[in-house]
């Protein structure tokens, strides 16, 4: 085949005992006795180790035909097989291959100490795999898999670079390494007993006195770990990676569960330690407006998640997003998207109003003498649109959710209204061994018409899981089940909390556009909360802003245009944001910086 494709067999999918090797019977070079696609048994000696089954197949890179044929590929029952002529820019050989058959990753991102580097792509491309070569945890086998890996050959193919010298370093075996994992819930599963003494054992700098008190998670050390929200485990494992003293950190997405405000307190205290202690920080992380205020150069991966990845040389931070989001990698020459991500520059002007939705009174809601409480603006809300709400944790935002749906009744103030919600929950917990497709089928007769494919499960890139089980899902995957589970209801209004934790930018822009085509074509009113300005930006057509001081008492606004929306929430925080002069898109300003005096003096802290 030509030399630039690679044949990829997921073998957790190949199930030879349930199709009839139609991949074979079809396959042109076996139909002239040639042998491309073979059985794993067949090909491998028996005193050769192989991974999957004797039966499983496994297809000659050099026999077969390349992504021009592809017949395997439509033949295969169980979408196993990809093959994928890899792009003729890519010149290098991989850095690692898992075996043959499998994920392939090109380049390393170059981890500098006193800096922060980001690296921005698609979940599945080959991030982690680069990490744990980067810790020494993994020799990289330069896509010889079926030779022992030594350090040498990788020295010899870096000697020169950047990373030769980390190279050195990492086969003497003197780099240390703190990571935070991506999926913070998991931490309770690894570790049982009280939050102090997880964070105790971290502490080799002297700093996690001060972490926690930045972080605001003092009010949880004493408590056990399981009884911790999402956004507090994030920020307990943010500080129990950045107390330790080692040579590289590691950080797989920080903002999940995280509200704007401690975003930009985490985005600071990691640069704070990059900076002050000349640590080297490798950061993944998918919140646009963060990672632009957190990294100092940028790594793009890009190809295609599960088969090969290609992570970049690095770019300055402003350059590398703006590309992203155009689709096209200019050093690179390469286009990674049709289209180009844009954002409104001016307000949206107001649109025309649909029928209201709810008209409701002030409200207010007390959960008891000393307890938290709530004052809720009147307001209303219309059909078909999609309100933005925004707002830190813990101010009230599910207090009132739960009021419009009537299990909560409010103090004063009186709903004569009561509406049937779909809730997508911020901490999603479906852990039940039921299969992905039956599990949506058991909540819509639309499952499976062509019309919810187009408007559901197309966008949210739900083919490839329907027949894995709930519970094997990862945070990305479950989060889109989740959206689908909650737009395939029927209700009268739709309220999702946090869409985009774990999914990466391109599956933030197509949940965006599912929700959005979903309220426009179907008169459904959805509220959203997030915490990803990008996000908001992009979907919202309203905003409602909660302000106040959590856990204590919350405070809803009347539902408004953007700008003033914008404005209300930003000045809260003390954030503006400037606008990026080639694509348009916002961009945090430094506190204090002329833009942002200004900006605040004339009110203006989001659009121009
Ligand atoms: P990311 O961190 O970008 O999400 P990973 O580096 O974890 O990606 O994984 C990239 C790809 O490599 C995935 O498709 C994964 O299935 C595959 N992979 C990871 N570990 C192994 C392994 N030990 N053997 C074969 N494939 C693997
Ligand atoms: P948000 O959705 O903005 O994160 P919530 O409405 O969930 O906020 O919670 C606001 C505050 O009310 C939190 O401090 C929470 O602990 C408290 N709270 C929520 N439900 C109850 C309840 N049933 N009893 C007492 N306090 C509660
Ligand atoms: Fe055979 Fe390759 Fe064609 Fe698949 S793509 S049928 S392996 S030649």
């Amino acid at each position: 085949m030509a030399d630039d494709s690679i044949a990829v067999v997921d073998l957790d999918r190949c199930q030879p005992d349930r199709c009839s090797y139609e991949c074979a019977n079809y396959c042109p070079p076996n139909r002239t006795g040639k042998e491309c696609i073979v059985t794993r048994g067949e090909y491998f000696e028996e005193d050769e180790p192989y991974d999957g089954g004797p039966d499983q197949i496994r297809i000659s890179e050099e026999v077969c035909l390349g992504e021009t044929c592809g017949i395997c590929v439509e033949k295969c029952p169980f979408d196993a097989i990809e093959i994928i002529n890899l792009p003729t820019e890519l010149q290098e050989e991989p850095i690692h291959r898992y075996g043959e058959n499998a994920f392939a990753l090109y380049g390393l991102p170059v981890p500098e100490p006193g800096a922060v580097t980001g690296i921005l792509g698609p979940n599945g491309i080959g991030k982690t795999t680069a990490v744990r070569a980067l810790a020494g945890e993994m020799v990289p086998n330069l896509g010889t898999y079926d030779e022992e890996a030594t350090w040498e050959a990788v020295l010899d193919r870096y000697r020169g670079t950047e990373l030769q010298n980390y190279i050195e370093r990492v086969r003497e075996e003197e780099v240390s390494i703190a990571r935070k994992p991506q999926y913070v819930d998991q931490i309770p599963k690894q570790f049982d007993g009280i939050t102090s003494e997880l964070l105790e054992a971290t502490d080799e700098r002297g700093k996690l006195d001060e972490y926690v008190e930045r972080l605001g998670i003092a009010p949880v050390v004493d408590q056990p770990l399981d009884t911790l929200s999402g956004g507090e485990l994030q920020r307990v494992a943010l500080a129990a990676t950045l107390a330790r003293d080692r040579d590289f950190y590691f950080l797989d997405e920080i903002t999940p569960y995280l509200d704007i405000g401690q975003r930009v307190t985490a985005a600071r205290l990691i640069r704070e330690l990059a900076e002050d202690e000349d640590k080297a920080v490798l950061a993944v992380e998918h919140d646009l407006a963060i990672l632009d205020l957190l990294a100092d150069t940028l790594h793009i991966a890009y190809g295609e998640p599960g088969a090969y990845g290609v992570i970049t040389d690095p770019k300055s931070v402003r350059n590398g997003i703006n590309e992203y989001l155009k689709g096209y990698l200019s050093n690179e020459n390469m286009r990674i998207r049709p289209d180009e991500i844009t954002f409104h520059e001016h307000a949206p002007r107001e649109t025309t109003k649909s029928e209201p939705l709810v008209e409701y009174p002030d409200l207010s809601k007390s959960y008891g003498e000393g307890e938290f409480s709530l004052d809720v603006e009147a307001g209303t809300i219309y059909q078909s649109e999609v309100l933005g709400i925004v707002g830190p944790n813990g101010i009230g935002k599910s207090t009132l959710a739960k009021m419009f749906a009537g299990g909560l009744e409010p103090d004063e103030g009186e709903l004569d209204f009561r509406l049937d919600i779909a809730y997508k929950p911020q901490y999603i917990e479906i852990d039940q061994p039921m299969r992905v497709d039956a599990f949506l089928s058991s909540i819509t007769d639309d499952f499976g018409t062509s019309y919810w494919k187009t408007e559901v499960a197309n966008p949210l890139q739900l083919n490839r899981i329907m027949e894995r089980n709930l519970d094997d899902l990862s945070g990305g995957e479950r989060q889109r089940v989740a959206i689908a589970a909650t737009l395939s209801e029927d209700a009268d209004l739709y309220v999702m909390d946090e869409p985009s934790a774990h999914l990466d930018v391109e599956q933030r822009v197509q949940a965006t556009t599912a929700i959005r085509r979903y309220a426009e074509n179907h008169d459904a009113t959805v509220m959203v909360i997030d915490h990803d300005i990008y996000m908001i930006d992009l979907l919202a057509d309203r905003l409602m802003v909660f302000d106040g001081e959590p856990s204590v008492e919350g405070h809803a606004r009347t539902p408004q245009e953007m700008r003033a929306g914008m404005n209300d929430f930003l000045s809260d925080l003390d954030i503006t944001f400037r606008r990026d002069e080639r694509t348009q898109r916002p961009r945090i300003n430094k506190p204090g910086s002329q833009l942002d005096s200004q900006q605040k003096r004339e009110g203006e802290y989001y659009y121009s």
